[in-house]
C-alpha cells in the first residue's frame, strides 16, 4: 500500500514543517482552510499509528492523503517549492495560459467533467507536439468555483492564441482567451496562486493535481533516501494486553485505516476534550 511506504518520508516533519510555513506566507493564505468538513487531520485520526524501522527508530505515521488537512498542505506546499525551484532552472517556462471546458460538450457531474478534461488535453498535447516539438510544460488543476474545472499552465514558448484557441476547440476544449508572457521570477506565483482552498483536494479520486512535460520532473513528497525497511504499527485500544491494561500494539491493517477514519480517530479511545 502506497500510503505507508510513503508514510516513512515524515520522519523529518518538524524539520520541513518551517520551511513550509515562510513558503506559505509567500504565497497564499491558508486561514480558513479548515472548514471543509470532508476533510480529516490524520495527524488526529491516526495518532495511535506509528512506524518502525528495523532498527527500532520509530517515526509519525503521515497518511499522504490530498483529502486530509495536514498531508495536502504538506504536499501543496512542497509542490509550490518544487515549482519554484523549476522556474528558477527553467526560465523560458513563462508563457502562461489556461485551458477551460467547452460549457456545451462538457459532460454533467464534476467527476465526468475532470475526466473529459484529463482526455481533452491529452489529445491537445498530441496536438500541440504535433506543431511544436519538444514543447516543454507544466500543469496544475484547478477545480474552479462551482465546479469549471480548468488547466493552468506554463509553455516554453510562444505560440499564437488563435492558433492555441483553434487547436484547443477542435480537441472539444473551451476556446483560448489568453497566452502571456510573465516575468519569470513571477512565473511559479502565476500557476501556484490558483493552490487556494479547494483547488487541490477537492478533486475525485484518480484526478491528477499536477503535471508537465515528459523532459520535467516535478516531485511533490520529497523523499529522503531511506531505503530502511518500515513497518506501520498501532495501539489497539479494543484489545487490553491481560496483565498491564495497556492497548495492544499490532500491524496496522487497511481495515483499521478505514475503521479509524470513519470513527474519527482510534476506535476504543474517547475522543480527546
Ligand atoms: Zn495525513
Amino acid at each position: 500500500m502506497t500510503s505507508l511506504v510513503d508514510g516513512k518520508n515524515n520522519s523529518r516533519d518538524g524539520e520541513s514543517r518551517q520551511t513550509e510555513q515562510s513558503t506559505l506566507t509567500d504565497h497564499l493564505d491558508l486561514a480558513d482552510d479548515q472548514d471543509d468538513g470532508d476533510r480529516y487531520d490524520c495527524r488526529e485520526t491516526y495518532r495511535n499509528f506509528e512506524l518502525e524501522a528495523e532498527d527500532g527508530e520509530t517515526a509519525d505515521f503521515r497518511c499522504n492523503s490530498w483529502d486530509c488537512y495536514c498531508c495536502a498542505h504538506r504536499m501543496r506546499m512542497n509542490l509550490v517549492e518544487d515549482l519554484d525551484r523549476l522556474i528558477a532552472e527553467r526560465p523560458e517556462l513563462r508563457r502562461f495560459l489556461t485551458l477551460t471546458l467547452n460549457p456545451e460538450t462538457a459532460p454533467e457531474s464534476q467527476e465526468d467533467q475532470h475526466r473529459y478534461l484529463t482526455e481533452r488535453f491529452n489529445a491537445l498535447r498530441t496536438e500541440l507536439n504535433d506543431e511544436y516539438d519538444g514543447l516543454s510544460y507544466v500543469w496544475v488543476r484547478e477545480e474552479g468555483d462551482g465546479g469549471n474545472p480548468h488547466l493552468h499552465l506554463l509553455v516554453d514558448r510562444y505560440v499564437p492564441q488563435q492558433k492555441l484557441s483553434v487547436m484547443s476547440k477542435r480537441v472539444g476544449l473551451g476556446e483560448v482567451v489568453d497566452i502571456r508572457r510573465v516575468e519569470a521570477r513571477n512565473a511559479a506565483k502565476y500557476l501556484t496562486k490558483y493552490l487556494t482552498k479547494g483547488s487541490l483536494w477537492n478533486l475525485p479520486k484518480g484526478a491528477r493535481r499536477y503535471g508537465s512535460s515528459a523532459d520535467i520532473e516535478l516531485s511533490v513528497r520529497g523523499g529522503d533516501g531511506d531505503s530502511r525497511e518500515w513497518d506501520l504499527l498501532m495501539d489497539d485500544y479494543e484489545i487490553l494486553a491481560p496483565e498491564s491494561d495497556e492497548p495492544l500494539r499490532r500491524g496496522v491493517t487497511s481495515s483499521d485505516l478505514v475503521r479509524q477514519r470513519e470513527n474519527g480517530g482510534p476506535v476504543g479511545l474517547d475522543p480527546p476534550d
